[in-house]
């Protein structure tokens, strides 16, 4: 199912990109939750992480080796951030194309609501 992120991946929307690969794209959220809040995600249409097979393990590590990346590139590896991947209804999720927050620029509640 093609969705909203198809879309920005391929330029048919605008987005804020900060990273791309063969692989992936990260850009910033559209409604942000922190100072920082980008989405990567992959190229391939993975609905959710609970759908992904063990094909998609190297991307799945590829995708979390890049949220940090990305983490470093906006200052935050000092001062510390989070990575969330909601799935399904109760786990929050909105948009069914696999994507990783990366949330940070200001100390994280714990537990999420
Ligand atoms: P979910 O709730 O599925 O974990 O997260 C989806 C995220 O995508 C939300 O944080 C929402 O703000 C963001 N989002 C939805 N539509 C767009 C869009 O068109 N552009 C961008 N940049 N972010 C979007």
């Amino acid at each position: 199912m093609s969705t909203i992120f198809s879309k920005i991946i391929a330029r048919e929307i605008p987005a804020r990109i900060v990273y791309e690969d063969d692989l992936c794209l990260a850009f910033h959220d559209v409604n942000p939750q922190a100072p920082v809040h980008i989405l990567i995600i992959p190229k391939k249409e993975i609905p959710r992480v609970a759908e992904s097979t063990s094909a998609d393990e190297l991307l799945l590590g590829h995708l979390l080796y890049t949220a940090q990346s990305v983490a470093k590139q906006e200052g935050l590896h000092e001062t510390g951030f989070r990575l969330v991947i909601n799935n399904g209804p109760d786990g929050g999720e909105t948009v069914p194309h696999l994507h990783v927050h990366l949330l940070g620029g200001r100390p994280l509640g714990w537990p999420p609501g």
